[in-house]
């Protein structure tokens, strides 16, 4: 991801009258401290702007779901008095709908399928395209997306505006992995679709994917997205919290004490304890997101 430069193909300009937000966590493992500031991000500016918060489970990838941490991440929703405006979905219940959108662009010749073992990818991260052109079956491979050798830029409410070549910087990627795993950037762009998304507010860490993202979406003729990518939070050693640095789960029974940390990590002003849903309204009424600062340091931060 680079900032922007001269050529551009492809702008992305998203304008909505309504609003449709969403908070989509993986349960690869606990929700933590971060997954909370995107959650309180993500509700505040949709309801800041009248809109709807939706919550949508991405549990696609199967083999890498954690144990119980689909149970935590309810209680969490619960604990913490998020209240979403429509039924909460699985996505491990909508392997049919990604298929369809599968054939749908197999028969416009966007996909094809890549029989690279992990050995021969190594660890270039930009797919050469080497199975392009050979026309395989599609059972039991991965299946790519071709992309184009064209910029994609899109505004970032918090970034500005970022640009990326999809040949150039990420090359052609998997839609379906040959273990016939639906990969995050399908789900993602289907769902966000279906469910009618309008704004994105999430990690700095899937910057990377919205070009993607974008790509896909476009192929299908689905509207753009607003996006906002929060800074990632940061621990004590300067490592981003993530599940990979096992970041601690988010204790329930603290729910008030958490989420007044998550609200002054993302600059706003301090609000008392309360009942979570009470310091939530307050989030929202005094939102502004002129005031997330550019890093999210969680020094001494109540964890
Ligand atoms: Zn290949």
């Amino acid at each position: 991801m680079r900032e922007q430069t001269a050529k551009q193909d492809l702008i992305v300009s998203a304008e909505c009258s309504s609003y449709v937000g969403r908070f989509a966590p993986s349960p690869t493992g606990p929700l933590h401290f971060g997954s909370l500031i995107t959650a309180v991000a993500s509700y505040c500016d949709a309801k800041v702007n009248q809109g709807k918060w939706l919550v949508r489970i991405e549990d696609t990838d199967i083999p890498r779901i954690f144990p119980n941490s689909e149970t935590h991440i309810l209680s969490c929703i619960d604990a913490f008095q998020f209240e979403p405006d429509a039924e909460i979905i699985f996505q491990k219940d909508r392997f049919e709908i990604y298929k369809q959108v599968l054939e749908q662009l197999k028969q416009s010749d966007a996909i094809y399928a890549c029989q690279c073992t992990r050995k021969i990818l190594g660890s270039n991260h930009i797919y050469a395209g080497t199975c392009r052109d050979l026309n395989l079956e599609f059972a039991d491979q991965a299946i790519r997306l071709k992309v184009t050798d064209q910029q994609i830029c899109f505004q970032d409410r918090l970034q500005g505006q970022l640009c990326s070549n999809l040949k150039y910087d990420l090359g052609d990627f998997v839609l379906k992995r040959r273990d016939g795993i639906i990969s995050y950037q399908l789900a993602v762009v289907v769902d966000d679709y279906l469910q009618g998304i309008t704004h994105v507010v999430r990690g700095a860490d899937l910057l990377d994917n919205t070009v993607r993202q974008i790509w896909l979406g476009s192929l299908q003729n689905y509207p753009s997205l607003n996006y906002m990518h929060l800074p990632l939070a940061m621990n004590d050693q300067g490592q981003k919290l993530s599940k990979q640095n096992l970041a601690q789960a988010l204790d329930i029974n603290q729910a008030p004490k958490l989420l007044q940390q998550a609200i002054l990590a993302l600059g706003q002003s301090a609000i008392e304890l309360d009942q979570p849903r009470i310091m939530l309204q307050q989030a929202v009424q005094q939102w502004d997101i002129n005031r997330i600062p550019k890093g999210i340091h969680l020094n001494g931060v109540f964890l």
